[in-house]
């Protein structure tokens, strides 16, 4: 398997030379040069797998496909390895949990419970394999790597918690000081391992991503400490994502005649995108339901053909924040596909086009009606207030408390049932994350796992600096010796 950029480039690369790699160097992101085929002998097979083995198993089925330069001992032993039971909370790992009232026929939808790893949200998932396969490949090399990052929340902890005690990893994370949930900062900054670095920076998160842009714009200094991302245009990420779309449809079907949809809460496209690679490779997914809340540049999309970019001052922050995005990271990716795999084009309508005019427009192009129809997306919005509306109601008929970002879905999967296909939610964070907006909601707080009890008394770890890119280089300096 090669992968290209969806820019055009010459360069063929393999798995592990573009795993700790970002962007591709013509700016594009990278893909498959094609997708593998799962027929219907497949589909069965890996079923059983499923069945036999559970998830682990799966996981590296689905990895084989797509990653031909770590042998397969190696590769079972790092999927054994990272999706376990103690870590992920069940034997199942991503079980479905029915929507259904005593009464009901058939469940009105599932949700699938991917936020039971160490950090409460769906990005453990990816994640915490990143981390394995990170400390592998390095030792493999001998190299040591240093992450820098920018975060208003789930994704720094999730990337803290998967590096931390790694062998050749440091992590340096930078998260507006005081902006982030309580639970979110004692999740985070309550991590003592010496390879883990938190920067709270006086400023807002778009003052962290400019320290970090600066960061990776300055070469050389790149180059001396080894700077690397763990962000989410990483194929990694969502290649370990793809495996969660089998899983769903596995124990949500009986038979692989049956089609399964999925609604997903998204923000910078990344895990729709897995859910479109897995429909691509045929698992019989029937509709692809893209769930925005007020920040919806891709719901636009969806209904108009326009993509256009939102400026700061056009980004609402919500009570949903981890899908606060004014520009969608991983939407390259399907819009290439959409295009026929038009690279020339891909390239103009991103690279030059986005950055001069904000936005482009393919309304008028007769692909655009493939994003529907051949690809099966279909999309909606959500705001507060359908929010609060969604969290009363599942409560009120189902007795389970959903977070808000899996409000968002559960709020635009209603507009797009159909009895005879099931449909999916992904549950991508737990409400204790963002108890806030539980309280204003139900009136009560959200159930707290147990080994989250009482970490916001835990002594910290953090380092509050002002919004100055030389102070932040200077104390990559001083730990990395
Ligand atoms: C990151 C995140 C999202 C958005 O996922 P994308 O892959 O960026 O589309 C949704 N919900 C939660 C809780 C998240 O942490």
């Amino acid at each position: 398997m090669r992968y290209l950029s969806t820019r055009g480039h010459a360069d063929r690369k393999q798995f592990c030379e573009i795993l700790l790699e970002g962007l591709a160097p013509d700016g594009g992101l990278y893909l498959p040069e094609s997708y593998p085929q799962i027929d219907a002998a497949a589909l069965t097979r890996l079923r059983q797998v499923w069945q036999s083995q559970g998830y682990a198993a799966l996981a590296f089925e689905v990895l084989s496909l797509y990653i031909d330069d770590i042998p397969s001992d190696d590769l079972l032993a790092l999927c054994r390895k990272t999706y376990i039971p103690e870590v992920f909370g069940s034997k199942e790992i991503v079980p479905l949990k029915p929507l259904q009232a005593t009464g009901q026929a058939q469940p009105e939808m599932f949700l699938e419970a991917l936020s039971n790893g160490p950090t409460l949200a769906f990005k453990d998932m990816a994640m915490q394999l990143l981390g394995n396969l990170f400390e592998y490949e390095l030792a493999r090399r001998g190299e040591a790597l240093n992450i820098f990052g920018a975060t208003s929340g789930d994704t720094g902890s999730a990337a803290e918690y998967a590096m931390r005690g790694k062998k050749g990893v440091r992590v340096f994370m930078t998260s507006p000081n005081g902006r982030m949930s309580p639970f979110q900062q004692a999740q985070m900054f309550s991590l003592l391992d010496e390879n883990i670095h938190n920067i709270a920076i006086e400023g807002v998160f778009d003052d962290c991503q400019d320290i970090v842009k600066a960061v990776s714009n300055d070469l050389e200094f790149k180059r001396q400490y080894k700077i690397g991302t763990v962000n989410s245009i990483n194929w990694a990420r969502l290649l370990a994502q793809v495996v969660y779309y089998f899983a769903g449809y596995f124990q949500a079907t009986k038979s692989n005649d049956q089609k399964v949809s999925f609604t997903v809460p998204s923000g910078n496209f990344g895990n729709v995108c897995a859910g479109h690679v897995a429909r691509m490779m045929g698992l019989p997914i029937d509709r692809l339901v893209v769930a925005t809340n007020e920040n919806d540049v891709l719901d636009e999309f969806f209904r108009t053909g326009i993509y256009r970019v939102r400026g700061t001052a056009d980004t609402h922050e919500t009570s949903s924040p981890s899908m606060d995005i004014s520009k969608a990271s991983n939407f390259e990716r399907f819009v290439f596909d959409l295009l026929g795999r038009d690279a020339v084009q891909t390239k103009a309508i991103f690279g030059e086009g986005l950055s001069r005019q904000g936005f482009f427009d393919l309304s008028g192009d007769p692909r655009f009606a493939h994003a529907a129809t051949t690809y099966g997306f279909d999309s909606g919005r959500s705001t507060h207030a359908d929010r609060l509306k969604t969290i009363q109601d599942v409560f009120a008929s189902y007795g389970m408390m959903i977070d808000t970002h899996t409000a968002d879905g559960v709020k635009v999967a209603k507009a797009h049932l159909n009895p005879q296909v099931p449909m999916i939610v992904l549950e991508t964070a737990l409400p204790i994350k963002f108890a806030a907006t539980i309280v204003e909601a139900l009136g009560r707080q959200p159930e707290r796992p147990p080994q989250f009890e009482g970490i916001e008394a835990l002594p910290k770890r953090v380092q509050v600096m002002k919004a100055d890119v030389a102070l932040v280089k200077a104390y990559i300096q001083q730990h990395c010796d």
